[in-house]
Parts: structure tokens; sequence; C-alpha cells
């Protein structure tokens, strides 16, 4: 039935009613149009409407309900007159909630709900909606059909275009395209997500060459700037010496007499070439010649000058000059010497020689005017004639000879060199003398010795006249052995091998009696496990059921007797049949890390079964089994205080891990166990078999088995794991926490993790985050068991939601609510209309308020609160007793 009322501004309301709660057998339907679904998979839908409570009704039978259903039929068709029950798919039975606005409709109050559903993975033109009635009394005041999507936006220069949210996959990977004047740097794509905002950006565009990015666009480079490649940031200052007179320049233009070589960088200023080498000098050398002079007073602005050499062979009285060939040589080289000096050989005695010093650098072929240059003369000198006398006795020997007959200048003396004949090479004497004659002593007798002449001039040396082969007489004596020395040298050895094994032996560090020691420290593994773990008889031990699988074999949980102590619940992993040596040896190596640890947070080892078969490890018992799936399993029906309680616990087994010095590698919510009272312990210890059975694992570039999406980036790089590392994994296991068991990064491929993580890219708050909780900080673990201790005690700090999409969902906060003051756990259960479980509560023990405030759904289930709809109510009424204190909302 379609009715008018009055809305609490007085204005007329139209709503559907239905109000047969006298009648049994009903089924009532109110079904609307084709609504088209314009492209979007998911499509939500916003209800209000007002329920009468049946209680409020008098005397009105049984069958009275309080709830209606909700259903869709999706079709091409937008003309259908009837749809058959059976074609409509169910969305959900619709209950009034406990929050609500107040509507005052003439003397009564309305209360007017608000409940949101949607539905996904839609593929056809559009759906009919349609409401079904059981006997109920509900009026119908607004039916609000919409879907989200992402905006368009740029971002990175590349622009995203409006994007509708996606169905049943969270995330629609959506790829940018490079705004005006810009192209790919490295490919842009965003993922949009459920809830209509972007996320993870990876890549970007950048302005082409002669553009510069400014807010979202590229413009022209200004006249007088330019930009050379598309990977500078900004336009700059054209260098020196050059102008950029149009807008968008790539480069700028050298001014006249300036040039710049190819192999210039464009930001370089523009140069020009050298002038003449200056002031040479020369050092004549027999028939060689040094050559040097210093470098040009202008560079020209650059550092890359080189010379050139240009030889010239002149007459005696230097009028006719022609080039001279190829007999002579330049050392180091004739052409593109780098630096200011040259020696060139095998010049003919006697001689002129005009030489051209060239100076010349990069750009010297780019300009037409001649390269600067410097000439300098040279004279070589004539040979010492002949040796005119000599005498010999048992130990010396006495030469005498005649200087040349046109020296090149004033002699300043003469040099004697002599060596025994065939031994030139290791051993010759040069002697010098400022007269034409010597006497060479201390010759041995007997022996043949060849001598030869020169005479220096203020120029240089002069040629050496002929060899001269004298003999003494009488026998010599050999050389020393250098057995010695090589005796001192072994000796010197040892001596040093004997400190390196002393410093070798004093930097092992014997470990402290609180550091963890390594199963592979130990020669026999065997005896580590002796030493860690404790042996059990097989007898005690009752296996009851298979609950998991591992990589050595099954999981079961049963029973252990303990020695004058009462049965207790454990978890029993064997070894499968048919290890080889190094699996039982890895198997257990588990156990002996674990023996090692005592702590409330770390899974604890009862023992092991080594003597009989099959092998097996035996553990304390964790009734919730892993956290990932058990969060899945519960989602959503834990307060804050529960979640941060389990992080607490985790943060705290791990800070004791860290300063055992043990890296876990592996954190993980897999690898989190939880018991019965939701205490959360890590496990999964392990050699490195720990990340090869991890299914998350997988093989990075440098070889070797890593959980991506869990792992430190320094850890993935170059495998730099550490306690630090083991941080970040446990802010990923936060977020897993907060979320319910969601999957870090999504559906993103590893790939575009590491890409995105190296971009800056962090996971954002999960919903119903609070923002206290999210933080891109690496503290210790000491740090974090802190915070979250103080969190814990006050718990309104809690209450900030880091995420503002969460708002929908949470706009009840928003809505007036009554609140009044409760001091005892009955009044409480009354005020929250759950009087019904008073009983239950007292007799479970909970008798004062502070002793509800971490109660959990399995505590509420075991004392007999057994519906989910009372579960929900109870357990969010308790997280309002956490950040409000007495005051209770209903
Ligand atoms: P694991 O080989 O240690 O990864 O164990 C395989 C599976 O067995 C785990 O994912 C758990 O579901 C289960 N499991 C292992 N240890 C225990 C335990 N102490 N209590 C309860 N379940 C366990």
């Amino acid at each position: 039935i379609f009715h008018l009322v009055m809305d609490e501004r007085n204005t007329p309301m139209r709503t559907y009613q239905v109000c047969n709660v006298m009648e049994a057998n009903q089924n009532n339907w109110l079904r609307t149009r084709h609504i088209s679904r314009e492209g979007a998979q998911r499509v939500y839908i916003e209800i209000k409407f007002t329920l009468r409570d049946c209680n409020s009704l008098p005397g009105v039978p049984g069958t009275c309900k309080e709830t209606f259903n909700m259903y869709y039929y999706e079709s091409n068709n937008a003309n259908l007159w009837f749809i058959k029950e059976s074609q409509y798919v169910k969305i959900d039975t619709i209950a009034a909630d406990e929050s609500f606005t107040q509507v005052d409709v003439g003397d009564r109050v309305m209360k007017l709900n608000t409940e949101v559903r949607d539905i996904s993975n839609l593929s056809k033109k559009g759906f009919y909606l349609a409401f079904q009635d059981l006997g109920a009394c509900i009026a119908l005041v607004s039916v609000r059909v919409f879907y989200k999507k992402c905006p368009l936006t740029v971002l990175n220069l590349a622009q995203f275009p409006d994007t509708i949210t996606g169905g049943d996959t969270a995330l629609v990977e959506v790829h940018g395209v490079c705004v005006n004047a810009s192209e790919e740097f490295e490919p842009p794509k965003m993922y949009c997500s459920a809830d209509g905002g972007w996320l993870v950006p990876i890549g970007r565009c950048v302005c082409k060459p002669g553009f510069e990015e400014n807010k979202d666009i590229c413009q022209p480079c200004r006249p007088g700037t330019y930009k050379a490649s598309a990977t500078d940031a900004y336009c700059t200052k054209c260098p020196p010496h050059s102008s950029s007179p149009q807008e968008q320049a790539v480069e700028c233009i050298c001014e006249k007499g300036y040039y710049r070589a190819d192999t210039d960088p464009r930001s370089m200023a523009c140069t020009r070439p050298p002038s003449a080498p200056e002031n040479p000098i020369t050092t004549v050398n027999e028939t060689c010649v040094t050559l040097e002079w210093s470098p040009p007073r202008d560079t020209g602005g650059r550092g890359d000058i080189t010379y050139s050499l240009h030889c010239r062979k002149c007459s005696g009285d230097g009028r006719k000059c022609a080039p001279c060939g190829s007999s002579i040589h330049f050392v180091p080289r004739q052409f593109g010497l780098a630096s200011a000096t040259v020696l060139v050989t095998d010049l003919q005695p006697d001689s002129n020689y005009s030489f051209t010093i060239e100076s010349q650098n990069g750009v010297s072929d780019l300009s037409p005017t001649p390269r600067g240059s410097v000439v300098i003369n040279v004279t070589t000198s004539q040979t010492v004639s002949v040796v005119l006398k000599e005498r010999r006795s048992k130990d010396s020997v006495t030469l005498a000879w005649q200087g040349p007959e046109r020296p090149n200048g004033v002699i300043v003396e003469y040099e004697v060199i002599y060596y025994e004949k065939n031994q030139r090479e290791q051993n010759y004497t040069v002697l010098k003398t400022r007269s034409n004659m010597m006497t060479v002593d201390g010759l041995k007798p007997g022996t043949t010795y060849v001598f030869r002449v020169r005479a220096r001039t203020d120029g240089g040396y002069g040629s050496y006249g002929g060899e001269i082969e004298l003999e003494t007489n009488v026998l010599a004596i050999g050389d020393p052995n250098q057995s010695t020395i090589l005796a001192v040298s072994i000796a010197g050895g040892i001596v040093l091998l004997i400190f390196l094994v002393t410093c070798f032996v004093v930097s092992v560090k014997l470990p402290g009696s609180r550091t963890y020691i390594h199963p592979h420290t130990y020669e026999d593994p065997n005896q580590a496990v002796r030493d860690f773990a404790k042996e059990i008889d097989a007898s005690n031990i009752r296996i009851e059921r298979v609950i998991g699988a591992g990589e050595f074999g099954e999981v079961c949980s049963g029973r252990l007797r303990v020695q004058g102590k009462r049965e207790i619940y454990v978890a029993i992993k064997s070894l499968k049949a048919g290890y080889s040596d190094t699996q039982r040896r890895d198997f257990l190596s588990e156990a002996s890390i674990m023996g090692q640890f005592d702590h409330p947070n770390i899974i604890r080892l009862e023992g092991v079964v080594t003597k009989c078969k099959p092998v097996m490890i035996i553990t304390e018992f964790m009734e919730n089994g892993s956290l990932d799936t058990f969060l899945k399993k519960h989602d959503g029906q834990f307060t804050v205080i529960q979640l941060v309680g389990m992080l607490r616990g985790i943060a705290s087994g791990m800070k004791y891990l860290s300063d055992m010095s043990y890296v876990h590698r592996d954190l993980a919510a897999r690898n989190i166990l939880v018991n019965s009272n939701l205490v959360c312990k890590v496990s999964d210890f392990g050699l490195s078999r720990v990340l090869e059975d991890d299914p998350e694992a997988a093989y990075t570039t440098r070889g070797g088995k890593i959980p991506i999406r869990w792992t430190a980036p320094e850890a993935i790089a170059y495998r730099k794991f550490t306690s630090a590392s083991d941080v970040w994994s446990y802010g990923i296991v936060m977020w897993e926490v907060i979320s319910y068991g969601e999957r870090p990064y999504w559906e993103m491929s590893n790939q575009d993790v590491i890409k995105a993580i190296d971009e800056g890219y962090r996971l954002p708050a999960p919903m119903d985050c609070p923002v206290v909780l999210h933080q891109s900080d690496r503290p210790k673990f000491g740090q974090i068991v802190t915070i979250l201790d103080k969190l814990i005690r006050n718990p309104a700090s809690l209450r900030e939601l880091a995420n503002s999409s969460c708002a929908l969902y949470l706009s009840r906060e928003d809505a007036p609510t009554p609140d009044f003051s409760v001091s005892t756990v009955d009044e409480w259960l009354e005020a929250i209309k759950m009087g019904q479980y008073k009983e239950n509560f007292s007799s479970a023990g909970y008798v004062s308020l502070d002793s509800v405030l971490y109660i959990s759904v399995s505590e509420l289930a075991k004392m007999g609160v057994n519906l989910a709809g009372h579960q929900k109510k109870i357990l969010s009424s308790v997280q309002s007793l956490q950040t409000q204190g007495t005051h209770v909302q209903v």
C-alpha cells in the first residue's frame, strides 16, 4: 500500500507500507522497475525503512515477523511485467538495526533504519529489485541504488579515467595515459579499489624535451632556457656562450666563434679552440731531443687540449727546410699528445731541425680558423771522436780522448761508461770528468771490460764514440747465495700465520646464556636435539585427529600424559616414512630451535620422540589453529581491543626472539597459532626449509625463496635478514590482523609489490583501523610492546579511525543515540535488551563490568550465547564499553 506520511520537518514523505500482522501466511511482494546497471559490476542498495516491534503491537499472534527479504533479478529485458518468485536471487534478510534516527509522525515516533547491501558480479543490462514481506509491519521510505567510481585523476603526469569499481575481484587495474607533451618513463598504472579510491600508483610519465612539469601539465621551456632530455626534471638556463631565442628549446645555440663538440653534454658552455702553446725549450741528448712547452694561455674553456708536432730538417744555413720523413720517432707519439712534452729520437747528428708545436681541443675541427702553433729550431751535436790512449794494470785502466770538432755549445763535461763484456744488462758504471782523461780503478783482474765516452754541452749530450775493449789480469770470487733471505722470509710467514690464528680464536664470540644457538653449530645435530628437547616415551602419547599437513608429514592433535600431571592436549608433528638423513635432521632442527625458547607467546615444545618410529615433535595444542584462517573465519567479530591484544602477544614473542638474537624470516599470520583464549604464539621455526615449504615464498632473482609480501625490501634485495626485517614482517601481520586476514597487497603480482614498495607505496590503513595503529616507522619490538600496552590501557586512543572511507559503514556513530549509565553486568545486559543471558554471564564468572571487556565470541558460545545476532550485539556493546566507559549505547 502506498502511503503519504509527514517526516520530522512536516514535509510529505511517501512510503510503501504493509502491516498484515494479524493474519497468517503472508507473502507480499513489492518490485522496482528495471534498473540499468550502467556498466557497474557491483551495485549498492541503501534502504530506509521502519519496522514495528511485534511486542509493541498489542495482541498480535506469534506469526508476526520483524524482518523482510530483499531480492534481485538480473535481466537484459527492461520491460518484464512478471517475474516468478523462484527466479529471484536473495540479497539478504533485513532486520531493524539497533541504531536508528527518530522521526515524529503525528503523535507516533517512527524508528527510521538505514541498511546498505551490495550485489556484485552483475553482467546483464540491468536488474529488478524486489521486497518480500512475510507478515511484518514495515514502511519502506526510500531505496537508493548506486555504484562507486574512482574519479578521473591525473597523477605523475598520467591521466586515469573515471573508472567504475570492480565486482568481486576487489581491484581494477587501470593504465594511465600520458598528458600532453609528456611520454612514458615507466608505464603508469593504478588500481581502483572497491570503495572508489585509487591505490598503489606505479610508473610515471615525464615531460618531453623542451617541456617541464608544472602541476599536472607539461609547459614549454621559456626563451633563454632549455631541456634536453625527457628525464631532466626542469628547464634550465642556457649555459655560457649560448642562447635559446624561442620557447620549447631542447638545446641552446652557440654564440658566433663558439662551438659544441658532438660529445659535449647540452648543459656544457659553448667553447672555442685554444691559443698557441708558449715558451718551447729543447734538451738535446746525442741524436735525441726533448721538447717542452707551456700550455696555451687561453684554453678556449675546455680541458681536452692536445698537441701535435710537425718536423722539418733544414740546411746548414737554415734557409731550406723539408719534411723529416718517417725515419725519426716521437715518444710517446707525434699527434694528440696530452702532456706538454715529447721526446724525438733517431735524429741525425750534427743537423738542423725545425719543429712546429700545434695546440688543439675538442672544437678545433669545427672552427675555420687555423690552429695556434709555435716553432722551435734544434741543432744535434757531434760525437766524441776517438780514444787516443790507454794504459792497463791488474785492477785499473786509464783512457784519454779527443773532444768533438764542432760542439753545439760549451762542453760542460765528459761521461765514461763501462761494463764487463757480455754483462751489459746487469751492471754498468757511469763516471764523469771535466778533463779529456780518466783512470778507472777497482776492476776485477783477468776480466775484459767495454768502455765508451761522450760529451755534454749546455744543449745536451752528444753521441758516444766507438766501443773499446780492454782486459785486466788474475782470478775472481762468486756472489753470496740467497738462501739466508729465503729462510728469513719463511720464518716470517710462520709468525704471521700464528698471529692470524690468534686473532681468529679471540674474535669467535662465545654464546651468552640468553643467545639462541643455531643447531648447525653442533657437529652432531642429534646432540642439539638431546640438549634442547626432552625425549618422550611414545606410550604416553595418544593421537586423536589429523589437523593439518606439514612439510614432513601430518600434524595431529592428541593427548600427552606427563608424569605427576594431568593429561594435556598436544599437537603432534610426525616425520613420514622413507625420509632421508637430511630430512630427519631438518625436521628435528625445528625442535632444537623451539626447545631453546620459553615464552608465553612462543609455541612451547613438550618434547620429541626419536627413539622409535615415527619420529615426532610434540608441542602445546593451539585450539584455534593458524591466525590467518582463524581471522577469516571470524571476520568482523572481535573488538579492537581484542585485535590489539593479539598483536601485543605477537610483538612480545618477537621481542623475546630478537633479544635472543633469533631472526625468524617468515613472520606472517599463517605462521602464528591461536589458542582457545585468543593467545597468539609465534611458530614455524626451522632452518632453510622454513622458507622452502612456505607456499607464499617465491624465488627471487638472487636465488633463494622469499615470501615477498611479508619481507623487508633490504632482505629481498640482498638477503639482509635481521630483527629489523622481522619488524617489517610484523607490520604486515598487523595489517593482516586488523583487516581480518585480507591478503597483503591483494591480488597484485609479486613484481608489482616490489616495484610499488620501492617507489614508496605502503599498505593503506585497513577498514576500521585506529589511526594510532597505522604509522610507517620501524620501531624495535620492545618499543612496539610498550606502545601497544599503552593503547590497551587507554582504549579511547583507539577510537579515531584512520580510514575516512569507513564513514559510510560507521555513519550510525554520527546519529544521535540515547545512552545511559550502567554499573553492573546485569544492568548492562538489560540496557542492551539481552537480559535473558544474565544467568549465563554470572555462572560463567563474569560478575563485574571490567571482566566482560575482553570477552570473545568463542567464550560467548561456550556460555550458551549461540545466536550470531545476539553475539554481535553483545560484542559491539563491549566495544563501546571499552571506548566510552559505562555509557552504553542502545
Ligand atoms: P606447520 O607444518 O607447522 O606449518 O603446521 C601445519 C598446520 O598444522 C598449521 O597450519 C596448523 O593449522 C596446524 N598446526 C601446527 N601446529 C599446531 C599446534 N601446535 N596446534 C594446532 N594446530 C597446529
